[in-house]
């Protein structure tokens, strides 16, 4: 599903078919999660290929990278070219891409200068799929941002979304919603949350989630459209009272939600401001509207 014997990957400086690509079995990341990534999609725009926000997502790698200790050895600008090159060489245009930085092998608790660079991809529906969403709201928190840097894409930080994706499955449900340490809402297992009520949407602020670059896109959009937008805590009980809601993310872009738990949102999709959200980020990435690229 990811690749076949034609398949090529940027791996550590070269273009290599994934047979030849080799990983240490002792690496520190496959064994204590200490490894960053990001999940970046590229459109097939009236302008050809674009990958939308590239700065934006290899800036986060960057971040994620330093709060790890870890040293990355590309600049985001560099980063995105291979990403460019990456797909060229698998004839990709609507893709999904994934850039992995995993460390060298080193069984103790301490990063190793050994830095391993991953650029693979392919193509990849939306994460959570067309249709709108049954979710639950989880019995797993979101990590507390004193046990880690929540605002880190970190390889081991995803055992929590992991656990919450698969109660949730396990109990019929599409996705989960998490709380964060103090029980307001707080983000999907691989989305940030909003809600509609009485026309106006909310999510939660920065602080215990990580900082989306759909989020951020959402504001955008609903700043465009003249919408009214809030960043702050809520409570699972202001959710069964809204209106509508939707997840957003990369991989997942805008998706409605039907139901949480067995409340179901009143408001027909088609009627809300999300679903305004919905068409305007769709228009947004596949029209390469936003132009920022670095080259
Ligand atoms: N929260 C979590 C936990 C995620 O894994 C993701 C996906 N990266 C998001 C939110 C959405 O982030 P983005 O819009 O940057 O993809």
């Amino acid at each position: 599903m990811y690749y076949n014997e034609e398949t090529v990957v940027f791996l550590d400086g070269n273009f290599l078919k994934i047979k030849d690509a080799h990983v240490g079995l002792y690496n520190q990341t496959m064994h204590y999660g200490n490894g960053v990534f990001e999940g970046i999609r590229s459109y097939d725009t009236p302008d050809g290929t674009r990958v939308f926000k590239a700065k934006e997502h290899f800036d986060r790698l960057h971040y994620s990278a330093k709060m790890m200790h870890i040293e990355l050895p590309y600049t985001s600008e560099e980063l995105e070219r291979l990403t460019y090159q990456v797909l060229e060489k698998n004839n990709l245009k609507d893709a999904y891409i994934r850039p992995l930085v995993y460390l060298g092998e080193n069984m103790s608790l301490t990063p190793t200068k050994e830095v391993h660079v991953l650029i693979a991809a392919w193509s990849w529906g939306k994460y959570l799929g067309d249709n709108m969403l049954n979710v639950m709201l989880s019995s797993y928190q979101r990590p507390n941002p004193r046990a880690c840097h929540v605002e880190a894409k970190v390889v081991g930080h995803y055992t929590n979304s992991i656990l919450a994706t698969s109660e949730a499955k396990a109990k019929g449900f599409d996705e989960a919603l998490l709380t964060d340490m103090n029980g307001y809402i707080a983000e999907g297992p691989g989305a940030n949350f909003f809600f509609e009520k009485d026309g106006k949407l909310t999510t939660a602020p920065l602080g215990n989630i990580l900082a989306g670059i759909t989020r951020s896109t959402v504001f955008e959009l609903a700043k465009e459209l003249k919408l009214e937008v809030e960043e702050r805590f809520f409570k699972p009980e202001e959710v069964l009272n809204a209106d509508a809601a939707f997840f957003c993310g990369t991989a997942a872009e805008v998706v409605g939600i039907k139901k949480m738990d067995a409340y179901n949102f009143p408001l027909k999709w088609e009627e809300s401001n999300s679903y305004l959200i919905q068409r305007a980020y769709k228009r947004r990435v596949s029209t390469n509207e936003y132009k920022e690229v670095y080259f």
